[in-house]
């Protein structure tokens, strides 16, 4: 399975996204990350710790990923509009992560419409960085995404704190000693089960 993460703006979580579902793969079979990313964040998380997959650069992926039967490619923040037909059509399902706040959002609507468009149904939206109650920002989003028809995620990944030290520590969220680190994995093997699912419609 190949699973690229692409997003419109920077710091919604795709990084984290990348990590945690190439995580989740990798508990069943070889999983690669490949790093397209200019910024290498992924490939900086690896340095610092330990990952339980391996994070290859891309430039060196043609050659590398026919090893791996799952593969998770980190993309380049902002996509134009003409890159994510060549996105959605090279991999499997195309992940995009979105925080909830309405300016992103509404940025994001107007370039996926075009995948809509073009009659594309192998891309997802995952909602991000979630607040706590009494914030209603998570269920808003989740409106304004039904409204406009988009493919979302059931899943949304909370707003939680162990997400940050697990990249400081370059290891998983579930190795980080945080009371709610479990949760923040519970919220992405959920979305890794449907991924699962997505890409054996
Ligand atoms: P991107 O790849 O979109 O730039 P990152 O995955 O690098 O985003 O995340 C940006 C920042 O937000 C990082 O500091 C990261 O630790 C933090 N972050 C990502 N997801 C969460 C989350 N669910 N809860 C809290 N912080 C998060």
């Amino acid at each position: 399975m190949i699973i690229t993460i692409a997003s419109f703006k920077g710091g919604v979580g795709k990084t984290t996204t990348a990590v945690h579902l190439a995580s989740h793969f990798a508990q069943k079979s070889s999983t690669v990350l490949i790093d397209g990313d200019p910024n290498r964040s992924a490939t900086g998380w690896a340095k610092r710790g330990k990952l339980p997959f391996t994070v290859i650069d891309e430039r060196v992926a043609a050659k590398q990923a026919r090893n791996f039967e799952h593969i998770i490619i980190d993309t380049q923040a902002r996509p134009e509009e003409e890159d994510l037909k060549s996105l959605v059509e090279g991999c499997d399902l195309l992940v995009i992560p979105s925080t909830p706040d309405a300016l992103s959002l509404d940025a994001m609507i107007q370039t996926v419409q075009a995948l809509k468009t073009l009659g594309a149904d192998t891309y997802k939206i995952l909602l991000t960085v979630i607040p706590p109650k009494p914030s209603t920002d998570g269920q808003q989003a989740r409106e304004m995404l039904a409204q406009a028809g988009l493919p979302l995620f059931k899943t949304s990944i909370r707003r939680l704190a162990a997400f940050q030290k697990a990249a400081l520590q370059g290891v998983p969220v579930y190795e980080v000693a945080d009371a709610r680190a479990k949760e923040g994995w519970k919220d992405y093997q959920a979305a890794g089960k449907e991924v699962s699912n997505a890409s054996t419609k």
